[in-house]
């Protein structure tokens, strides 16, 4: 199915910049993948494309957006629309779903002592963190938002506005679990990001790294273009779990575990961009699938994708858990 309505006519065509090689393994041989444009937010009116590694199955974008351009990409609206209009019943689901998530990887990690959260945002896992009583001194979170890093200092973390790449007040082997959940898929470098945190983590400590998966039903059955997973031009590298572990090897982790999460959002985007752009008559009903408006598609495929794990598929969203390899000399 193709594009059947003009994609934003008036929004401004971004200037790029070319990205040929697999950001895991460098290669340079790979198959064309998906193509699409920002149905999420409108911001350009280019059509991206992604493209699959023939050697490690790693999805990239390339063309991508010029390093000047992100302002564009990330319009100062972005973060508050994230959070902000998202039901208090949806609000209080997520909290249960968060303190299940780390019951379960502290089953793997071991309980911390310090913590760091990289694309904290509101700083809701480190609260999380210090109700557990950890000293706020010893929970560490990375934000590109001013706003929330201000609040966060003022309530005593040791928060930052920083790239990974670019902050230099962690000290190397001071944090016991690092998380990292939907951030790996924005960067332009991961490997470098993940050999940065590799440097971070403590001796046994472990970077818990959560994904989109492109190895799941609704990736599979959207593939072509309107997969709510590929969240163009925004995600630059897309993973399934042998191309993950392959990026966690490259930067001296060794996967400890692996599960999958609930994604409703991927199916309910999906949902609203194949109505809204790939249609001719679903446009009127493609609200109803908008994550952030709509409520009972969102608990809909909630369980949808808990029995759908249950039941041991792959959902839309992985989550690796990986500890620093000791034997890299540092
Ligand atoms: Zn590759």
């Amino acid at each position: 199915m193709t594009l059947q309505v003009p994609f934003a006519p008036a929004a401004p065509k971004i200037a790029t910049e070319s990205n040929p090689h697999c950001p895991t393994c460098g290669s340079r041989r790979r198959m064309a993948f998906a193509r699409g444009h920002d149905y999420e937010h409108e911001t350009c009116r280019n059509e991206w494309q992604f493209w699959q590694c023939n050697a490690c199955a790693t999805v990239w974008l390339d063309p991508r957006p010029e390093s000047s351009t992100l302002g564009v990409i990330y319009p100062a609206s972005y973060y508050a629309y994230q959070m902000d209009k998202i039901s208090p019943i949806a609000l209080k689901g997520k909290a249960m779903l968060d303190r299940l998530k780390f019951r379960s990887i502290f089953a793997h990690t071991g309980a911390p002592t310090s913590f760091l959260d990289i694309g904290c945002g509101d700083g809701r896992y480190l609260d999380l963190f210090a109700q557990r009583g950890i000293p706020r001194s010893r929970l560490y979170g990375l934000e590109l938002s001013d706003e929330s890093i201000r609040a966060l200092q003022e309530r005593g973390y040791q928060a930052f506005q920083r790239r990974v790449e670019d902050c230099t007040e962690i000290s190397n082997g001071s944090i016991d679990l690092a998380t990292m959940f939907h951030v790996i898929e924005h960067v332009s470098d991961p490997v470098r990001v993940l050999q940065q945190i590799a440097r971070w983590l403590s001796p046994n400590g472990c970077l818990v790294v959560e994904t989109p998966n492109i190895d799941s039903w609704d990736a599979q059955l959207f593939k072509d273009r309107w997969w709510g997973g590929y969240h163009f031009p925004r995600h630059w590298t897309l993973f399934q779990a042998d191309s993950l572990a392959r990026l966690m090897n490259a930067a001296g982790l060794d996967v400890v575990h692996v599960a999958y999460q609930t994604g409703h959002s991927f199916w309910m985007y999906s949902l609203h961009h194949v109505l809204r752009y790939g249609t001719r008559n679903g446009t009127a009903i493609a609200p109803f699938f908008d994550p952030v408006r709509s409520t009972i598609p969102l608990v809909m495929f909630t369980g949808f994708d808990v029995l759908r794990r249950m039941i041991g598929f792959k959902t839309s969203s992985i989550l690796m858990i990986a500890r620093r390899r000791m034997d890299t000399g540092r």
